[in-house]
């Protein structure tokens, strides 16, 4: 299958497009057993369908981990998807999980709240490798209770949202043909930060005149700049933009927010609770990602934090399978904003959770997750 036949098939919900991968497991496999609890950690490669393009890096394939929680005969699935922005990797993520799981082997997964709590206390970084424990146990948890997770943390499906659909820098000619692929969803974000942008937005406008986001990723380092990028920007149907300078550079963002003709959401500023208050009067909005923050439990308290302080919030997620998206997912009927495509960008993709018709996400109402085997 193409990219456009795949495109338009994922807009009318066919994630069961999505090719069977779990031979391209890699080797590295661990496991514990003790009593009626295994925990196994698996570290697969991800196939991009095109090269993925931002102003952090480019490739072909991404390593995620895996980790399957079995107690009292229930299955629960986890997936970090670790962040080279913060120096990650799969083996990082692998180990951090190895070396918490003689304590995961030997506590009571009903007391969640207390294990996550203290595998942050135990593992220092490693926020992809936490967000894995933290997915499969929460998938444990609904399927023990018999209830979708959106249920269980007391939402409703039909409020989740309208998700866009991601376009990494690219040729003209390419972007032109990204564009045209992705008519299924009716809102898109555009990667910018290089010197490029505004032909990169004159070739998206020359084929779509739908609303657009625009994620910097942090590449514009000169606050006059971005500041013009901006209203220019403000005049090409773009509704936001995305941590348009470097993530450390407060006073400058700051500066930028008061004069910016748009407003403008904060993504990797914000990774920790305690980052939230330092950035009112910064942002308008914040895009939170369980990669990012360690899991689902952490999401939704710092997503209620934002909302608290008065922050519009968003759902972001990383180029992943459908176990982490379907995880964001369960929580989005919370956020105002959803971007959460990171599997659709993926050829192999063991999973099937959360579906996507003309942009709206569909959440799965089976138990836990409720993933299904691609
Ligand atoms: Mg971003």
């Amino acid at each position: 299958m193409n990219r456009r036949n795949f495109v338009q098939t994922a807009g009318l919900g066919g994630l069961l497009a999505c090719l069977p991968g779990k031979s391209l497991a890699l080797a590295d496999e661990k496991k514990t057993t003790k009593g009626g609890t295994s925990v196994e950690t698996d570290i697969y490669r991800l196939k991009l369908r095109h090269t993925w393009t931002t102003t952090m890096s480019s490739s072909t394939y991404r390593d995620i981990l895996y980790v399957h929680y079995n107690h009292d005969g229930i299955s629960g699935v986890g997936e970090g998807a670790p962040i080279v922005r913060y120096k990650e990797d799969a083996k990082g993520a692998q180990a951090a999980v190895d070396s918490v799981l003689p304590m995961l082997d030997s506590s009571d997964p009903t007391q969640f709240e207390k294990v996550i709590s203290e595998v942050f206390t135990r593992v220092s970084g490693q926020w992809a490798g936490k967000a894995a424990i933290d997915i499969a146990l929460m998938d444990w948890m609904g399927k023990k209770l018999g209830v979708p997770l959106y249920e269980y943390f007391g939402l409703d499906p039909k409020d989740a949202p309208v998700t866009d659909f991601s376009i990494g820098i690219d040729t003209p000619a390419i972007t032109r043909e990204k564009v045209k692929e992705a008519a299924a969803f009716p809102i898109l974000k555009i990667k910018v930060g290089l010197d490029t942008d505004e032909q990169t937005i004159a070739a998206v406008r020359s084929v779509t005149d739908k609303p657009l986001r625009v994620d910097a990723n942090e590449g514009w380092t000169d606050r006059e700049v971005a500041a013009r990028k901006i209203d220019w920007l403000s005049k090409q149907g773009v509704v936001f933009v995305e941590q348009p300078m470097p993530a450390d550079r407060i006073d400058d963002l700051r500066w930028l927010h008061e004069r910016a003709s748009l407003p403008l959401m904060g993504d990797e500023s914000c990774r920790h609770p305690a980052d939230i208050p330092k950035l009112v009067g910064v942002f308008d909005a914040l895009n939170f990602k369980l990669d990012k923050t360690g899991g689902m439990m952490q999401t939704y308290m710092m997503i209620q934090m934002a909302r608290a302080l008065g922050f519009k919030t968003m759902l972001g997620c990383m180029v992943s399978s459908s176990c982490s998206i379907t995880a964001a997912a369960h929580l989005s009927p919370l956020v105002d904003y959803a971007d959460l495509d990171g599997n659709l960008l993926v050829a192999n993709d063991p999973y099937r959770g959360v579906t996507v018709k003309d942009g709206q996400l569909i959440l799965p109402n089976r138990p836990g997750l409720g993933l299904l085997s691609a």
